[in-house]
């Protein structure tokens, strides 16, 4: 088993290491290593830079725009923008809908999207939820009801991440509610958000911020040509999609990340009267931390291995050991940050605290932390929550 990088590999990650240190705006670079979210614009920005040099569609064909990596050049890009820190290429255009269109896509909607996919001159939403239909997401009920060169569309999704933000979105809708199995019955539409009958209603999540919103449908007017593969086919579209979302999920490069912002919190903490990263019992955790990234760091190489050479590029049931193993890790080092920044961790505080004093890094950073511990909890539910996952794994990998 192979589990060091080969000399090319590693010439590929300096190659990635140096574009980023030099192209990435310094105030985008210095505004994450604070540990605040990419803005809007940082977003499109960055992935501006990267489209220019060819490497924005990470995981698309040259034919396409993409740089036609391997799946291992794509985990070393993915790692090294992660720990820039730079902003993650928007997800829904580069990951899902990208490689869907590529897939499944008629020649039109292709030479439409792609291209503006990749550099994001749309934005796109992933319209798949619904309030009684997420792990069970054939339950969808939102309908589309044909009438000419249409579908009218009806119905509510929920959980909709950057829905205010977007262009158009990619939706699941029920075609056929007669349909033997609910799966036969579902369409994969693509809706332009500023068709008349669609409302984004903004859900604040418990950092205080606005990422989520329900999206409702009334009377939706989405030409048929916008339906992406067959009518009632809707499913294995989505299953696609689903199966690339997991695979980059594990988001390793953040949590490393996050692990050096901490260690350097820790240097200006004083705890007993010294720094707090000579504390003993504080390096022992950082310690544990660092091993098990390097755990899921050998355990991602070799997953992403053998399904490059043995499954033909379709994902691995083991992807689901890096979806939970990720999460759970992601969320430990966002709980370091904010143990690290003790009571400056406290938004009140934090508050109290700037405006007695000069602008503060160490309060910035320490504020900060609480945002993405309190966001990232919903990271063991999103892109299909870690109890699906060890399902998943009970079943295809463990065969119980
Ligand atoms: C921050 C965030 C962003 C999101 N962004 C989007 C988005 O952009 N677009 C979109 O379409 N959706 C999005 N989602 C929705 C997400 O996909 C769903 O929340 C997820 O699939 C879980 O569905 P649910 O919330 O309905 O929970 P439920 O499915 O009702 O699950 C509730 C609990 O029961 C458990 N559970 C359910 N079924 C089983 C089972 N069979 N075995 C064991 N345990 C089970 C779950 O693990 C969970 O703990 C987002 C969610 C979050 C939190």
């Amino acid at each position: 088993m192979d589990l060091a990088f080969t000399p090319e590999e590693i010439a590929f990650r300096d190659e990635v290491r140096a574009f980023i240190r030099d192209n990435l705006p310094t105030d985008i670079r210095d505004r994450m290593r604070l540990g605040h979210s990419p803005r809007k614009e940082d977003t499109v920005r960055w992935q501006r830079i990267l489209n220019k040099k060819g490497w924005a569609a990470h995981s698309w064909p040259k034919e396409y725009g993409g740089p036609g990596w391997s799946a291992i050049q794509r985990m070393i890009f993915l790692q090294e923008n992660q720990v820039a820190p730079a902003p993650e290429t928007l997800s829904f255009n580069t990951t899902m809908i990208g490689p869907v269109l590529i897939q499944f896509g008629t020649e039109a909607q292709k030479s439409r999207f792609l291209t503006r996919a990749a550099n994001l001159d749309d934005w796109w939403c992933q319209g798949f939820s619904e309030p009684g239909a997420g792990s069970d997401l054939a339950a969808l009920k939102t309908s589309a009801k044909r009438e000419g060169d249409h579908y009218i569309v009806n119905g509510q999704k929920i959980w909709t991440s950057t829905a205010h933000n977007a262009d158009w979105c990619f939706v699941l809708v029920r075609t056929n509610p007669g349909a033997a199995k609910r799966q036969e019955g579902i369409s994969f539409l693509l809706v332009d958000m500023q068709t008349p009958g669609i409302t984004v209603r903004p859900i604040i999540s418990i950092d205080g911020a606005h990422h989520l919103n329900e999206v409702f449908f009334d009377n939706v007017k989405v030409p048929v040509h916008m339906r992406v593969y067959e009518e009632n086919r809707g499913w294995d579209v989505a299953k696609y999609l689903l199966g690339n979302e997991r695979t980059g999920i594990a988001r390793l490069g953040k949590s490393k990340e996050r692990v050096k912002a901490a260690k350097e919190m820790a240097r200006e903490v004083r705890f007993n009267g010294k720094p707090l990263i000579e504390d003993g019992t504080f390096r022992q955790r950082v310690a544990q931390l660092e091993i098990d990234m390097k755990a899921l760091e050998i355990t991602q190489y070799r997953v992403v291995s053998a399904y490059a050479k043995q499954r033909d590029g379709r994902p691995d049931p083991l992807s689901s050991v890096l979806k939970v193993k990720g999460t759970e890790l992601l969320q430990a080092t966002t709980e370091l940050a904010v143990d690290v920044g003790g009571p400056m961790a406290m938004p009140v505080w934090a508050q109290e605290l700037a405006s007695l004093n000069e602008p503060d890094d160490l309060l910035e950073a320490a504020s900060a932390a609480t945002g993405s511990y309190l966001f990232l909890r919903a990271a063991s539910i999103y892109g299909g929550t870690n109890e699906i996952q060890k399902n998943i794994l009970t079943k295809a990998v463990l065969r119980l």
